[in-house]
């Protein structure tokens, strides 16, 4: 058996790897000890290669940080149990939602952790995270009731508690058996995404009673509108879908005309006549196979256009439609898997000192190497990045990466030793409730004097709040960082917030420094931004330095750091070490 308990009963080892559950066994050092047959199939991955592997490794950034605050610390306490929602990358490359519930096995020393992992998908995740945490709360109280709760939370797992429909993975087990059956030779496989308009006015008016009470009689009308035979599922809120296999793309059609034609008839709800549509997206798969998710997909962005078209109608997506939602989804996965596999970069641009001349610091700009397209700038990917949350997992990175790196240089001396290092926060980091724990977390895993970091945020972030800000700069700054306040012009600071806030550096916008040779203009705004930090006791940093003449410039300003192409532009680490070797400074170097 793969690794389970050498020498128990036979039975014992059946239901360990025929439990309906994952089921895994780590060391101390989270490195897995033994996996069961259920945990391997869903996953994709052999036993073999997931013995020795540690789970952590398996999950994206954010999540393998979620398990090390929240799981790890658990594990110390006898009898606690500890549960999260994880995504797990299968062997395919693809997330599977997990939910882990781990604990320490009594009286087996040797392993640290028994992590049982509940295997359901990403959108039933919303739906029964709740339910799924409970029930298996129950299951652990005891053993005799444990069959019992896991026969329930098979059910649960496949099933609409409200309205008794199959869900998502329902369906596709369902499905399994459908295309088995009736292979779609001559046929087509279609899916129809049904989305309720106005359900949450519904919801909000009437109460969450009343919207249930819309999902059932929706749930009864849906089955026999599409026909005793077809698969109808509860997606998650008001969401249906049906996907089956269909004569044609017009009988698929056919279909979500007759079923707006059936919704359309009057609800009795709390004593009131309610009159419900939906928008309906229709996709059908062309000649090439296509995954169901894919095919889902395509239906929910038809459904989505029959919303912006209106309302209580139906659209089909075609197979070969260039949808700009797609690009944009298939581009927001490729950074998460970028971000999970390795593929950002830190570059890092030296900071001078003009009265000394040497450079007394770098700023960390990240880099994304990516599979096709090549090493691509922030611009490419920061704003998707913002929008989309994954900022907070690439932005964790980008920091415990250069304070590794600071430290290494750290430890190797010389020249590179005296380096500080620059990190930028994003608006939405900045409001991210959670980043002083991570910058605390981040330094104290490099074991760096915090007075190393410098953390710049944008003068926009800043006065988008500036109440907020304050509050999550005051935070930062007791850890004992450097704050800066970058693309210091663009943005509208008051002067008054200025001095309140607990900064040490205004790093002034590039646009500026660009005009210093010719534009008298600028001069003299970068003239005034270098005296008003001075006033409030900051120090003055130039970024996008390009010319001797504005270096000349900003020195008999009084500037006191600049940064730009004229020094150098931002370098991989081993290259940086180059450039310091071959500029040991002494405030020759740069005239
Ligand atoms: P920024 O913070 O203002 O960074 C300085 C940008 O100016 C960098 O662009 C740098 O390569 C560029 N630069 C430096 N010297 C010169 C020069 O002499 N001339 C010109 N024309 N440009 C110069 P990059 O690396 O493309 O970064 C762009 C922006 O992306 C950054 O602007 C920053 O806002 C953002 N960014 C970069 N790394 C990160 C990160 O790790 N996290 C977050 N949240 N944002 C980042
Ligand atoms: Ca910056
Ligand atoms: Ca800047």
């Amino acid at each position: 058996m793969t690794g389970a308990q050498a020498g128990g009963p036979a039975d014992f080892e059946s239901l360990f790897h025929k439990a309906p559950c994952g089921y895994l066994v780590t060391d101390d050092g989270g490195s897995i000890t033994a996996v069961n047959e259920t945990f391997a199939h869903w996953s994709g991955y052999a036993p073999t290669e997931l013995l020795g592997t540690r789970l952590q490794s398996l999950m994206p950034v954010g999540d393998q940080m979620l398990y090390s605050t929240h799981c790890i610390p658990q594990l110390g306490i006898a009898g606690a149990i500890s549960e999260i929602a994880v995504e797990i990358i299968a062997a395919d490359g693809r997330r599977r939602a997990a939910l882990l519930s781990a604990s320490r096995s009594p009286g087996s020393p040797q392993h640290a952790a028994s992590v049982r992992v509940i295997i359901f998908s990403a959108h039933e995740r919303r739906m029964y995270e709740k339910e799924l945490v409970s029930a298996l709360r129950e299951a652990e109280e005891s053993e005799a009731r444990r069959a019992q709760a896991e026969t329930e939370l098979q059910h649960l797992a496949f099933h609409d508690a409200l309205t008794g429909l199959p869900n998502r993975a329902g369906l596709k087990a369902k499905l399994k058996t459908v295309l088995a059956d009736r292979p779609p030779a001559g046929g087509t496989l279609a899916a129809l995404f049904i989305d309720l308009d106005h359900f949450k006015a519904v919801n909000d008016s009437l109460g969450h009673a009343a919207g249930d009470e819309l999902l059932k009689s929706v749930a009864q009308r849906l089955a026999p509108a599409a026909g005793e035979s077809r698969t109808v599922a509860r997606l998650s809120g008001d969401e249906f879908l049906v996907l089956d296999v269909f004569g044609s793309a017009e009988e698929a059609t056919a279909l979500a005309a007759r079923i707006l034609d059936v919704l359309s008839a009057p609800i009795l709800l709390e004593g009131l006549e309610i009159v419900t549509s939906a928008s309906i997206g229709v996709a059908v798969s062309g000649n090439e196979p296509e995954n169901l998710d894919d095919l889902v997909r395509r239906a929910d962005i038809a459904m989505f256009r029959a919303k912006a078209l209106g309302r209580n109608r139906w659209e089909i997506h075609q197979h070969a439609e260039s949808d700009p939602t797609v690009d944009r989804l298939r581009a927001l996965g490729e950074l998460r898997r970028g971000i999970s596999d390795g593929d950002l970069r830190v570059h890092y641009q030296p900071r001078v000192d003009l009265r000394t001349g040497h450079a007394s610091g770098v700023e960390a700009l990240v880099r994304w190497q990516h599979p096709t397209r090549g090493l691509l700038p922030p611009s490419e990917f920061i704003t998707m990045a913002e929008e989309s949350g994954l900022v907070r997992p690439l932005g964790a990175w980008v920091l415990d990466e250069t304070l590794r790196q600071a430290a290494s240089w750290r430890r190797e001396g010389r020249r590179a030793a005296e380096l500080d290092v620059a990190v930028n926060l994003s608006a939405r980091q900045l409001n991210d409730p959670g980043l002083v724990t991570m910058v605390e977390d981040a330094l104290r895993l490099a074991r760096i004097d915090p007075a190393v970091l410098l953390l710049e945020i944008t003068e926009t972030a800043l006065m988008a709040d500036p109440g907020a800000a304050l509050e999550s700069l005051t935070a930062l700054k007791k850890l004992g960082v450097g704050l800066a306040v970058d693309d210091f012009g663009t943005g509208y600071s008051s002067l008054t917030y200025l001095k309140k806030f607990p900064i040490d550096e205004l790093k002034i916008d590039r646009s500026f420094i660009g005009g210093l040779d010719s534009d008298h203009g600028d001069a003299a705004i970068v003239g005034s931004c270098i005296e008003l930090a001075h006033a409030v006791g900051l120090r003055a940093v130039a970024e996008g330095v390009e010319t001797s003449g504005q270096l000349r410039t900003l020195k008999e300003m009084g500037c006191d750091l600049a940064q730009g192409f004229h020094f150098s532009r931002p370098l991989p680490a081993p290259r940086l070490k180059e450039w310091l070797d071959a500029h040991p400074g002494g405030g020759k170097d740069f005239q």
